[in-house]
């Protein structure tokens, strides 16, 4: 055990993982149930999205440079061309492969779902949990958000706290994970921000939500470099998430009733490496001491 620091972690495991080519992807009509017999009530109901019309901030800020040479074909984008032949193709062989294969499974899946992960993971298009972890469908509920954030409880809601609200709550996850990765766009955002400025940017607006990990890297890792200070930072920001899931009521109580475990993990996408462990929620009292729970159960994956 340590204090949670994001520190150098301990390289005392080694795992296969396997790949699969598996995503967890709402397109809101797809009715999203609970236990089948314990949470009948929500068999009928649907997480709708409504159609919104999304306008870019105007100060809006780059997150990830673009790979150089990518150069889109407008006429092609409009009209899906080669890109959907592709997706097309890539759905056709998972019907095939996967669903027709594992038809029983997927049946299953069609009546009810019993996920023992909930994971908060970044939006970012290289860091996909379901590809380098090889969850199925059926495996995790999950949300993916800029940063892989969760934000204090007091902060209100946002889509993030409703996903943890249900997975929690309605499907009696029985592992909260949130996964960081290296080189991560919405950290290097939070570092480069101004003290406490408000903002119109929507980025900037809510990685601020991780403003404390910005305040304890400046000061703890102040000797070191901008990069250098954006990678303590990525994993500063996942143990400030590890301790805003214990500010929701409800995950607190099942944490203390030992029926909910809260991980944190992270990607090196540069390596391929993985790094996960355990908050040790009970190895510290009172709660009230907030940022000296400690770690357990860590491993480095390589
Ligand atoms: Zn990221």
């Amino acid at each position: 055990m340590a204090t949670i620091r994001p520190s150098a972690l301990l390289k005392d495991s080694s795992v296969n993982v396997s790949i699969s080519d598996n995503s967890c992807i709402g397109d809101g009509k797809t009715k999203i149930y609970g236990f089948p017999n314990q949470h009948a009530k929500i068999k009928d109901k649907q997480l709708r999205c409504n159609p919104l019309r999304l306008e870019a901030s105007k100060d809006s800020i780059r997150l990830t440079p673009k790979q150089e040479n990518h150069k889109p074909n407008v006429e092609k984008a409009d009209h899906g061309g080669d890109q959907f032949s592709k997706m097309k193709e890539r759905f056709l062989t998972f019907k095939k492969e996967r669903y027709l294969e594992y038809f029983d499974h997927y049946s299953s899946l069609a009546k009810a779902q019993a996920p023992k992960f909930m994971v908060i993971a970044c939006a970012d298009s290289r860091v996909c949990p379901s590809y380098i972890l090889g969850f199925q469908p059926g495996d995790a509920f999950m949300i993916r958000n800029v940063g892989n954030l969760v934000p204090p409880f007091q902060n209100g809601p946002t889509e993030t706290n409703a996903a943890l609200e249900f997975s929690v709550n309605t499907l009696e996850v029985e592992n909260i994970m949130v996964i960081g990765h290296s080189c991560c766009g919405g950290i290097q955002a939070l570092m480069s921000m101004e003290e406490e400025v408000r903002s119109s940017s929507f980025i900037k607006n809510w990685v601020s939500n991780a403003k404390d990990a910005r305040l304890s890297t400046k000061t703890v890792a102040a000797n070191l470099s901008f990069d250098q200070q954006c990678k303590y930072c990525e994993k500063e920001s996942i143990n400030r998430s590890l301790l805003n899931l214990i500010s929701y009521p409800w995950i607190e109580e099942r944490v203390r009733k030992r029926v909910l475990s809260i991980h944190g993990g992270y990607y090196d996408f540069v390596n391929c490496t993985f790094e996960k462990w355990t908050l040790d929620y009970h190895s510290t009292s009172p709660k009230s001491e907030g940022y000296n729970h400690t770690l357990k159960n860590r491993e480095f994956w390589s």
